[in-house]
């Protein structure tokens, strides 16, 4: 059997995605994970709802042998079996996030050898979190690029506290990742604001468009208000970029307590903050991007023809990067062994991220 890698939980960013991502990566190569100090640091530590849903949900499609699978537990060892695609039904039971379980499972199942179809339930829409959309709009018409097609619908939006969202994605494999490089945006193509309201008065949501049309001088054809059908009450501002090479969203949940200016300033400052620095890819998509790069960077060229091989592994130009894409970077050095540089530009607004050698 081959050799466990062992990752320790705490290091770096030391949240949910070092977790995760081991897991992707354990069904991807086959490789044995143990993890200690699990979500060391934080109030309270180890496994939450939402991380035992993405232990179990791997576990299933990989057939592995686990320990610690509880709620608390800091340790946790996975052992994968063969990964088999297929009809697979994911509910975290509570509002945890259920796009965070999909990235999980997701890469192993980009590369089975047959379609899949999930369904998935829980939170649809939560902060620290990707929300559906920017999973629909923004990420998977990157991870489609390289090779596979993932498609997502959603049918029922889940907030925090009543959660009881649900969507269902449709995987159509890969042999393997192809790699991309994206160091420019191009023009802007379009803009759209979109507020989702459930069970709230109307009011909130049309503050947030005014706040949103003040603060990015978005016209009234850009923006619109959504209500939608939910176990409980939820809010989300939802702002979407989408140039000649890439599209972005950038979000913020409502949350009792917190007005509704407030809510739509967060995600208009991220949208500004994104337009004034120039570069394709925002802080978040940054960290998620890295895992399938890095998989492709890992993965045996292929060869299209006689003298030409696929390109592996790629580039993208970001913002500075955060503590979640300088963790999810060591974590791959590790984990794949890895090549993976990071350039800062001369102002320090940007960098340059290339995962694995260009001719690796
Ligand atoms: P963790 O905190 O370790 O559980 O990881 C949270 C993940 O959610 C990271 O990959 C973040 O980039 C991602 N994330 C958090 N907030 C957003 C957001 N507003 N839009 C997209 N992704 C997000």
């Amino acid at each position: 059997m081959t050799d466990s890698i062992h990752i320790d939980g705490s290091r770096g960013e030391g949240g949910g995605q070092i977790i995760r991502s081991s897991l992707a990566l354990s069904m991807v190569t086959g490789r044995p994970v143990v993890i200690d100090n699990i979500r060391a640091g934080r109030e309270k530590p180890g496994l939450a709802r939402q991380h035992l849903t993405a232990v179990n949900a791997s576990a299933e499609i990989s057939g592995a042998a686990v320990t610690g699978a509880a709620v608390g537990s800091r340790a946790l060892t996975f052992a994968p079996g063969e990964v088999r695609s297929g009809e697979y039904w994911f509910s975290i039971g509570t509002a945890g996030s259920a796009t965070l379980v999909l990235q999980t499972v997701l890469p192993a199942l980009l590369l089975a050898d047959m379609p899949s179809t999930l369904i998935l339930e829980g939170g649809t829409h939560n902060p620290w979190a990707p929300p559906i959309d920017f999973l629909r709009e923004a990420y998977l018409p990157l991870v489609n690029r390289m090779g596979p097609h993932v498609a997502v619908e959603l049918d029922r939006c889940g907030f925090f506290p009543a959660g009881g969202g649900r969507f269902r994605v449709q995987i159509q494999p890969a042999r393997s990742l192809a790699g991309f490089d994206l160091c420019e945006r191009g023009e802007i193509v379009a803009r759209r604001a979109r507020i989702l309201l459930s069970n709230l008065p109307e009011h909130i949501a049309r503050r947030e468009l005014e706040t949103i049309r003040d603060r990015l001088g978005w016209v009234k054809d850009e923006c619109r208000i959504e209500l939608v059908a939910s176990a409980g009450p939820g809010n989300a501002v939802l702002l979407a970029v989408e140039s000649e090479h890439v599209a972005e969203v950038f979000s913020s949940i409502g949350k009792q307590g917190v007005k509704a200016e407030r809510v739509a300033q967060i995600a208009a400052k991220e949208v500004r903050e994104y337009l004034d620095s120039g570069v394709p890819i925002g802080p978040h998509l940054a960290d998620q991007l890295l895992l399938p790069l890095g998989i492709s960077a890992w993965q045996k060229p292929e060869p299209q023809s006689a003298n030409q091989t696929r390109r592996r592994g790629g580039s993208f130009r970001t913002n500075p990067l955060t503590a979640h894409s300088t963790t999810h970077i060591d974590l791959l050095r590790q984990f794949l062994g890895i090549t993976i540089d990071v350039e800062d530009s001369p102002d320090g607004k940007s960098c340059l991220v290339r995962v694995g050698l260009p001719n690796s």
